[in-house]
């Protein structure tokens, strides 16, 4: 097994530099990014019409056939508990009842609480959580790594209200970062941190009012802005900021401070240990805040940069396809570090919350952020994923392809190989995640590739906003976890019809 990130070479972090060059304006990055400058740009790398089948075997040399050799790791009790776990969090009356459940007030009363939460810890939180510390934990990340996966560790920590909560996460976060000292290089293949567990999400929505009304008003001066990279585009939605916001007050200011300060030392603690940080997206009223807090912090970060010396990136921030202004975003941040010479890598999702955002805009009577339908979304990713992919192969950037879709990740493996990117280039990873799409992730593993699984811990409920987002996804014949219960089923028939394979 190749290591995974081995190396963000130590660099000396400069202080946060106030905001006061010229930026290139996003139109004009736009500009250059969309020109035929070079075969990089979306436009010559839309997708085909037809992507390759799913199980077919390609020059990506993904079989997911072969379920034998996909799930030759998994035990057959494990298999037969993540199937019934997969078809479960997959019913949709069961998923209703469950949320219904959860927000009902039978959780304000004590024993009904315990009966749910000890229910969940042995169903699905077993099947999508690493355990409730780190030591549980670590039995998961010596499975895993022993099949050939490596683990992006996420302690399960959602929103947080005010400074003291602030500096509870942080204390974990840190925590986290020094544990993967205890494992071989590579094991870890990164520390997740959520900018909302470090900063009041109150002051995250005031920030990001403000960016977006800066965005609009060029002459607004946000004196406490630090250099970053561009965090909008002309096609970003900006209806959650109807009008212009009050600066912030000087108890905002310090406590902006302190978030930074605390990102600060989650940075300095990684930097020391040569482990990146994925920082997770959220939900649009937050996330022009969490752009800024990561690329600032790349750009603090990215000193040693300047030397001409290409860097591995410490900071990966995540890009939402099922949005709009994805591509335009990513672009514009991309080239701009570019210019800069600031290392940030990118992390691929689709996105998570499509449904409060769908209410919100609806809400506030704007046109949802989210694309019109699957099929754009879709479409999305895959421009997004290929256009990284060139940047990689003209010597530039880093990127994370967090999917289940079998379709998007053997389009991203063929175009890799096709650009002749090496399989196991550390500037190129799939991840999925823990208790999803094991056959994906095995098929890549198998064919070479990278693979991280995105390993959540914590107390049970503390994750429950995690587990109830994963029942979202799963929801419905039609999701990716359809996939999976077919070929989990395929490989229990044949174990049961050869029981000498039973392990
Ligand atoms: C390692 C990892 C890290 C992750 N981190 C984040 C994170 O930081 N933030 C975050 O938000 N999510 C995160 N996710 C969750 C991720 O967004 C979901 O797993 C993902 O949306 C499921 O999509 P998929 O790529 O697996 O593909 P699929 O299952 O093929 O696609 C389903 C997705 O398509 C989109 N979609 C569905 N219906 C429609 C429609 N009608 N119109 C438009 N779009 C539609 C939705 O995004 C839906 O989730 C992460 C996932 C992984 C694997």
């Amino acid at each position: 097994m190749t290591m995974v990130n081995g190396s963000i070479r130590s660099k000396v972090p400069g202080n946060l530099r106030r905001l006061n060059y010229a930026a290139p304006s996003v139109s004009s990055l736009l500009q250059e990014t969309m020109a035929p400058r070079k075969p990089s740009s979306f436009a010559k790398n839309r997708p085909p019409a037809s992507i390759p089948t799913a199980t077919t075997s390609a020059a990506d040399g993904i079989d997911l056939t072969d379920t034998k050799r996909l799930f030759e790791s998994i035990s057959t009790g494990k298999l037969l508990k993540s199937t019934a776990a997969i078809h479960a969090s997959s019913f949709g009356p069961m998923v209703d009842l469950g949320t219904a459940v959860m927000n009902s007030r039978l959780m304000e009363n004590p024993l009904a609480r315990k009966i749910i939460l000890d229910a969940t810890e042995h169903t699905f939180y077993s099947h999508f959580c690493a355990g409730k510390d780190l030591d549980a934990a670590a039995a998961t990340l010596s499975r895993l790594w022993d099949a050939g996966l490596s683990a992006m560790m996420d302690y399960g920590l959602e929103h947080a209200d005010d400074n003291h909560s602030c500096d509870l996460n942080l204390h974990e976060f840190l925590r986290t970062i020094e544990w993967t000292k205890l494992h071989q290089p590579g094991q870890v293949s990164f520390v997740v941190v959520k900018i909302t567990a470090i900063c009041p999400v109150s002051l995250l929505k005031r920030v990001s009012d403000l960016l977006r009304w800066e965005n609009k008003d060029k002459s607004l001066n946000l004196p406490w802005k630090f250099e970053s990279l561009p965090i909008f585009s002309d096609s970003s939605p900006l209806y959650h900021t109807p009008k212009k916001p009050e600066s912030l007050t000087p108890e905002e200011e310090k406590d902006l401070g302190l978030a930074f300060e605390r990102l600060t030392k989650i940075c300095d603690h990684a930097l020391q240990i040569n482990t990146p940080l994925l920082i997770d997206a959220e939900d649009t009223s937050i996330q022009p805040a969490i752009d800024y807090f990561s690329y600032s912090a790349a750009v603090k970060y990215s000193a040693a940069a300047c030397t001409g010396e290409k860097e591995d990136p410490l900071i990966f921030n995540t890009i939402q396809a099922y949005l709009k202004d994805a591509k335009d975003r990513l672009a514009a941040a991309k080239k701009a570090a570019d210019r800069m010479r600031v290392p940030v890598g990118f992390k691929l999702v689709r996105g998570a919350y499509m449904s409060s955002e769908n209410r919100l805009a609806a809400s506030l009577g704007a046109e949802t952020p989210i694309h019109d339908t699957i099929q754009k979304t879709h479409d999305c990713y895959n421009e997004c994923a290929l256009f990284l992919l060139d940047e990689i192969s003209g010597g530039g950037g880093s990127v994370v392809l967090a999917t289940h879709n079998i379709e998007s990740s053997k389009l991203a493996a063929s175009k890799a190989v096709s650009l002749g990117i090496k399989k196991d280039s550390p500037c190129l990873q799939f991840a999925q995640l823990y208790g999803m799409s094991e056959a994906l992730s095995f098929g890549l593993k198998n064919a070479g590739f990278r693979v991280s699984k995105y390993l959540p811990f914590g107390p049970v409920d503390q994750i429950m906003p995690y587990l109830m987002r994963r029942a979202e996804e799963n929801r419905g014949m039609l999701s990716t976890s359809a996939t999976d219960k077919m070929l989990m089923r395929k490989e229990l028939m044949r174990r049961l019809r050869s029981p000498a394979s039973w392990f």
